[in-house]
């Protein structure tokens, strides 16, 4: 169908105007003002309306589609034209609005979604809606609905039923998660290339000895910079990239592990698992098989739980977390202190090591009350018979106390090391 044909078509359901005509009456209306046209763009979808097509057939569903437009075109002026976008979207400009007009025109929609005949008493309806204001937001018509979209799109994942007006960085914040996954898409296609580990030392904190690394996830970005975990682990998370990325990484670690028990026979690898990774049945086999692989024993091994995400299921957590146990890998709660890693954790997960988070630990100097935390946190979790490894040590001083005041058992920390390179940490690890 040539552009033309479209602009002259409206929606078969509801006879509005289509997407086209709606670009081009935009279009006409930014250059037939010298440039000066002031208003708004806004986007309407419906957030679930799926439901009522395939609840209740699409009989009902135009129906409902017909009364909504109806209500939209309602609340607006009378010369403000409503343009039907897609399946369940609509569109609208209006000239010399402000955001303000906007977020009340929403809130009536909003309010008026509950009482549509068609479908009322049979489906909850919500709307998200996005504004872009124009000529700040764009100056051209494929701009603004883009931006308008966008804002939707942004107002959807804060969990839609509202109206996002678009802003410049949370467009670039959200653009910056969609480019990305398809960065690290790509990226684990080719075998993990660009991903590589760094390993951090940890030591028996009575001697300060080395025994084991952490090993810790980077990412190469195409101009060199190497990004930390926390940019690209929730992409990795949300899009469930972590399965296959962290085969890689227990593959990578176990692979260093072995290298490294060379120099250091009881040499101790932790590595972080998330909770989305238990979501595949397979993993225990996988880690099972790849320790054979590389005649590992498994007590050489420690999978840290890194918190997140609250746990629903906590039998499930526990049976998979059980499994690695019986094979005699040691499992870790990370990040104690902070987040979802709580009481009730301590409470319902089966573990055998507890990693004190840094944050617990960071103002420690500042207050006998901060010193009294740390040691009574140490102490509970050594009565109910885990170990203690505390993350984040900087300083000699906090190192001594935790040594001799809080007997914690092993230290993670700049003090004695950052996360580095392997052939870095080999060498560390030779010269030690
Ligand atoms: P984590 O598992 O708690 O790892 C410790 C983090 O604390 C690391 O940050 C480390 O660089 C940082 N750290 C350690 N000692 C100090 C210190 O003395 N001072 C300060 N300021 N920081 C210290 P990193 O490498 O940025 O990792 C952040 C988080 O990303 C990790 O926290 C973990 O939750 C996650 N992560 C890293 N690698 C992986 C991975 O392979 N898989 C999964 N699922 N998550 C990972
Ligand atoms: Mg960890
Ligand atoms: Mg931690």
């Amino acid at each position: 169908m040539d552009k033309e044909n479209c602009v002259v078509q409206s929606d078969p359901v509801t006879g509005l105007p289509n997407r086209f005509a709606f670009l081009k009456a935009l279009d006409d209306e930014l250059h037939g003002s010298n440039g000066e046209a002031k208003g708004a763009v806004m986007v309407i979808d419906l957030d679930n309306f799926q439901l009522v097509n395939e609840t209740y057939g699409l009989r009902v569903g135009d129906e409902a589609l017909c009364q909504i437009a109806e209500n939209i075109a309602n609340f607006m002026p009378p010369d403000v034209l409503l343009y039907k976008l897609d399946v369940d979207q609509f569109c609208l400009f209006w000239p010399e609005a402000m955001p303000e007009e906007m977020a009340i025109v929403y809130s009536s929609l909003q309010l008026s979604l509950r009482e549509i005949p068609a479908i009322a008493d049979k489906i909850y309806c919500t709307a998200t809606a996005g504004v872009a204001m124009y000529p700040t937001d764009g100056t051209d018509a494929d701009t603004l609905l883009k931006h308008a979209r966008a804002a939707k799109t942004i107002a959807r994942l804060e969990g839609g039923d509202r109206i996002g007006l678009f802003e410049q960085n949370a467009y670039e914040a959200w653009k910056y998660t969609v480019i990305m996954q398809g960065l690290m898409k790509t990226s684990i296609a080719r075998g993990c290339e660009n991903f590589f580990l760094y390993f951090q030392p940890q030591v028996h904190a009575d001697t300060g000895k080395l025994y084991g690394a952490e090993a810790l996830l980077r990412w190469r970005s195409e101009s060199g910079e190497i990004l930390p975990p926390l940019e690209f682990i929730p992409i990795l998370e949300k899009t469930r990239l972590i399965i296959p990325a962290g085969h890689w990484i227990i593959e990578e670690a176990v692979k260093a592990c072995k290298k490294w028990q060379k120099y250091l026979p009881d040499f101790q690898m932790s590595i972080n698992i998330s909770l989305y990774q238990l979501e595949e049945q397979m993993l225990c086999a996988f880690v099972e098989d790849c320790l054979q692989r590389y005649e590992m024993e498994p007590k050489s091994i420690v999978l840290e739980l890194t918190e997140g995400q609250s746990v629903s299921n906590w039998d499930f957590v526990n049976e998979q977390f059980a499994a690695f146990r019986r094979l005699g890998i040691q499992i870790a709660m990370d990040d104690f202190g902070t987040g979802y890693a709580t009481l009730n954790f301590l409470k319902r997960f089966e573990c055998d090591l507890i990693k004190l988070d840094r944050f617990v630990i960071e103002d420690i100097l500042d207050s006998e009350f901060n010193q009294n935390l740390v040691k009574y946190s140490i102490k509970l979790c050594h009565s109910l018979g885990y170990e203690v490894c505390v993350e984040g040590v900087e300083e000699a001083e906090v190192y001594h106390f935790l040594r001799d005041e809080c007997k914690a058992d092993a230290i993670q920390g700049f003090y004695f090391g950052r996360p580095e390179p392997e052939e870095i940490f080999e060498k560390r690890l030779i010269q030690q």
